[in-house]
């Protein structure tokens, strides 16, 4: 043992030769102690492969001492004729933990304090645009306006921020119910119908028939959805094309509804197209077309994919088109009950 892990365990190398480890330190998953058998140790022996933990595994280890941290671990076989041992490292990540908590609840806060004000300021623009506090001249009207769309807009950010932090956190309550994926699409497609019409667009959906009703969180998937044909919508000039379809395939032996939305738009860079998914990027070409983009649809999208264990792709070529793949397994996604109900 070296001296820097004397001091996270509070114990002095020497004090340890001849005990057991449970009696050096307990290991736990949040609040409850594994028992011996689940202890990560015991793992790698019985198993003979390493046993690795990091943040998101929520393991602790508790000392002798009465001192319990976030641990990250891995725990590697070494193996002669002999006998076989074990090399386990492993990291303090009391740090990066509240660090996490940190961000997590800035983002929670912040989120909680700007929408209850901008909520107000949607529903008295609206008071106005109606007319309910009187008639509006044609200049008023026109920055009503405006000022109704930046608070809808402002709105819609926070929400992607909020579900976006919290399906990170793995805080989420999950309800999946037997979807139907064609209906979804056609609401979604009905319902930017006017955006589709003004760029004189051609849309075709071919769902494949009888396909089955997938167990998933069902408005999760309308977002996921609808942010890939608004996307579609907004990358493609007008008099386009868009063509949308889903089947089923398998991958891995794995029976997966496979999803496409194929546009013939402005394209993604390829410098441009590892980066896609991040928070906040925007290829320039997309922010030439559309300057007030937030470059947070994908990044949703991608985590809600994830949720279902699903995958989600892309092939591009710029100033050709881009067709957008996701998957959703067939045997849906399981109900959990988190800390939060989400809203998309
Ligand atoms: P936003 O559309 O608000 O910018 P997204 O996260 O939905 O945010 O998309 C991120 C970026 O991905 C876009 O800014 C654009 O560069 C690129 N992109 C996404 N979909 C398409 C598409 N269908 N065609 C071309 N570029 C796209």
């Amino acid at each position: 043992m070296n001296n820097k892990a004397e001091d996270i365990l509070d114990i002095s190398a020497e004090d340890i030769v001849g005990k057991n480890i449970k009696d050096i330190l307990t290991v736990w998953k949040g609040n409850i102690a594994l028992d011996e058998k689940e202890m990560p140790v015991a793992k790698m022996f019985k198993t003979r492969q390493a046993v690795y933990a990091n943040i998101k595994d929520d393991l602790y280890f508790k000392t002798f001492s009465g001192k319990k941290f976030p641990v990250g671990f891995a725990i590697t076989p070494l193996e002669d004729e002999r006998m076989m041992s074990a090399v386990i490292i492993f990291w303090d990540l009391t740090e990066e933990k509240n660090l996490d908590k940190a961000k997590n609840s800035f983002i929670s806060i912040a989120s909680h304090q700007l929408r209850t004000p901008l909520t107000s300021l949607r529903w008295i623009s609206e008071l106005f645009l109606f007319g309910d506090v009187g008639k509006l001249t044609g200049k008023q009207l026109e920055f009503m306006e405006d000022m109704h769309k930046g608070s809808i807009h402002l709105l819609e950010l926070i929400g992607a921020l909020l579900t976006i932090s919290r399906l990170e956190a793995g805080r989420a309550t999950i309800d999946p119910v037997p979807t139907d994926i064609a209906d979804i699409t056609k609401e979604v497609i009905k319902q930017l119908k006017p955006q589709i019409s003004s760029k004189q667009l051609i849309i075709q959906f071919k769902p494949e028939e009888n396909f089955p009703k997938i167990n998933v969180a069902a408005e999760f998937l309308r977002q996921t959805v609808l942010n890939l044909i608004s996307n579609a919508i907004n990358y493609t000039p007008n008099g386009g094309r868009i063509d949308i379809s889903f089947k089923k395939e398998l991958f891995d032996k794995k029976e997966y509804a496979l999803f496409s939305i194929k546009d013939t738009g402005i394209g993604i860079p390829q410098k441009d197209q590892k980066r896609i998914f991040e928070k906040f990027y925007r290829a320039d070409n997309a922010v030439a077309v559309i300057p007030s983009g937030s470059g947070l649809g994908l990044n949703l999208v991608q985590s809600i994919v994830a949720m279902w264990d699903g995958k989600i792709w892309f092939e591009s070529v710029e100033g050709k088109g881009t067709t957008f793949f996701f998957t959703i397994p067939l045997t849906g996604m399981q109900s959990k009950k988190g800390e939060v109900k989400l809203f998309v």
